[in-house]
């Protein structure tokens, strides 16, 4: 499925050029706290994850056109990096029993609420399955990109990135 959808041919990387680059998140990773996934593998000159993280986690460096680099062991899994990507790239996952948890940037009208019942979908917009809305920031500091979380079953947590458009 998107495993087989390259950037080149679908605009979204497939989880094998994300391994490719070590920007793949195992769901060890992403076991307790969860974990920060950065998916951002062309080589553009862009740093502001991070200029954006408080704890030194990111490394782009210089050339301003590297890949970013996490440091687990700094990140805190604040979700601070998460509105500052313009690429929307950056999101927090996080497995417990069966049940998935992605933390995720949002951008479009009309937002959902918490509780409503959404469609998740993968990199390429694909719907995958129902999730639950169990939060949503938009302080004014994220300058109006909104950080929600979405519940949905755990064995889509690989492919599941955000959330279907509302009309
Ligand atoms: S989640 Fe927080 S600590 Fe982790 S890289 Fe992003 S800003 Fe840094
Ligand atoms: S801010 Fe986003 S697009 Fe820019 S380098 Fe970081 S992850 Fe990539």
């Amino acid at each position: 499925m998107s495993a087989q959808q390259s950037l080149k041919t679908s605009g979204a990387p497939s989880l094998e050029e994300l391994k490719a680059v070590g920007q793949l998140a195992s769901e060890k990773d992403m076991e307790g706290r969860g974990c920060l996934c950065i998916e951002c593998i062309e080589e553009i000159p862009c740093n502001p994850c991070q200029t954006a993280c408080p704890q030194g986690a990111i490394t782009v460096g210089f050339p301003i056109t590297n890949l970013p680099v996490i440091d687990r062991a700094k990140c805190t899994v604040c979700g601070l990096c998460i509105p500052a990507c313009p690429g929307l790239a950056i999101t927090i996952k996080s497995v417990k029993d069966d049940t998935a948890r992605v933390r995720f940037p949002w951008e479009y009208l009309p937002f959902p609420a918490i509780g409503d019942t959404v469609r998740m979908v993968d990199r390429q917009g694909r719907e995958l399955c129902d999730g639950t809305i169990s939060s949503i920031t938009n302080p004014v500091r994220n300058n109006r990109t909104a950080v929600i979380t979405a519940e949905f079953p755990r064995k889509f947590v690989q492919d599941a990135i955000s959330i279907a458009r509302r009309s």
